[in-house]
């Protein structure tokens, strides 16, 4: 349920309401605009006289939210949420260029990846030390050396890092980490999206690769309730009946889940295509259809990588797909990196 307040309402009578509707037995959620205050309510609401909240002198409308994700959902929170990420944010008017290998591997790899992503236009380094391999017998990252190399790319070149969490056991090793990344194998593994609720990093929700929007949705959720605001969507291509492409990229979601949701939406056009080839065009494409980033495997030497080889852009390709990007954003978007 979400009550938007009049105009000129003020802090002491938000606060008055927002007692009165906690000892209601309702959490409640608040999202200040530009001119309106929307309250939300979250939890059972079945006990909340609708009619008599709307009857107060500050209440202007309440309304039923009936979708089952209240504090991802763009009813609670009309502006799009912008989220704080070392010296950058994510989400709104700007947009974010992740990029860096698929794993990490060595630490002249993951150096000398990120100076030429950094000097390409890349905002965040991204880089996989636990990696969920189809096969057990695959190169399982560097784990918690393949973090401290991560740490150390980000002293050297200031960009803030991603990587992906599979145990909650190991969160202790993220402490430097900028952005944690739930993959898509992870995406409904709810123990984990609830510890990472616990946490006040921001969190990398990719979508699982048979989910739909609406689970996508009930994951961020379950990270949100937890009082872990701060969510990006990662849209990277689902399965379908198609084996051309590594995975098919639902470039519809973008703008389904800007839609339904105030979080950031991004594409990762590697992972859903599988193809370095397929990475540009799906990169200009995802730039127009409104996506707030890209996030693009990026190898010095892609034919010897130890993970998606096949997929992994040059530092050359990468630095032509970012200025191809950006010419997107200005056509389209008006949206500046
Ligand atoms: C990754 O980003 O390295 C990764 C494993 O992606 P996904 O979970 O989308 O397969
Ligand atoms: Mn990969």
């Amino acid at each position: 349920m979400i009550a938007v307040l009049k105009q000129g309402t003020t802090d002491k009578q938000i606060e008055k309401l927002t007692e009165w509707l906690k000892s209601q037995g309702v959490g409640v959620h608040l999202s200040k605009g530009s001119l309106h205050t929307v309250v939300g309510l979250i939890g059972d609401t079945s006990k909340i006289d609708a009619e008599l909240l709307e009857s107060l002198d500050i209440v202007d409308s309440v309304k039923r939210i009936s979708e089952p994700f209240k504090s991802a959902n763009r009813k609670f929170h009309p502006d799009d949420s912008i989220i704080n990420v070392g010296n950058t944010s994510v989400g709104g008017n700007i947009f974010t260029l992740i990029a860096g290998p698929c794993s990490i591997e060595s630490e002249e790899q993951v150096m000398n990846i990120a100076r030429s992503v950094k000097n390409a236009g890349a905002t965040m380094l991204r880089g996989g030390a636990f990696k969920p391999r189809t096969s057990p017998y695959d190169f399982q990252g560097l784990k918690a050396e393949g973090i401290e190399l991560l740490v150390k790319a980000k002293k050297e070149t200031g960009l803030p890092i991603v990587t992906e969490i599979m145990n909650s056991n190991h969160l202790e090793l993220f402490e430097d980490v900028d952005v944690i990344q739930v993959g898509a194998r992870n995406m409904q593994n709810f123990e984990l999206l609830k510890e990472l609720g616990r946490t006040r990093k921001p969190i990398l929700l990719k979508r699982g690769l048979a989910n739909t929007l609406k689970e996508l949705l009930m994951s961020a959720e379950y990270i949100m309730s937890g009082g872990n605001e701060s969510v990006i969507l990662c849209e990277r291509g689902i399965r379908t009946f198609e084996t051309y492409t590594r995975n098919t990229l639902d470039l519809s979601a973008v703008p389904m889940l800007k839609e339904l949701s105030h979080l950031p939406v991004i594409v990762d056009p590697s992972h859903a295509t599988g193809m370095s080839r397929l990475v540009k065009p799906m990169s200009l494409a995802a730039a127009a259809c409104g996506a707030h980033g890209l996030m693009i495997e990026v190898h010095n030497d892609p034919q010897h990588a130890l993970c998606d080889g096949a997929q992994s852009l040059t530092p050359e390709e990468f630095s032509d797909v970012s200025s191809a990007v950006k010419r997107i954003l200005d056509a389209v978007n008006g949206l500046n990196i």
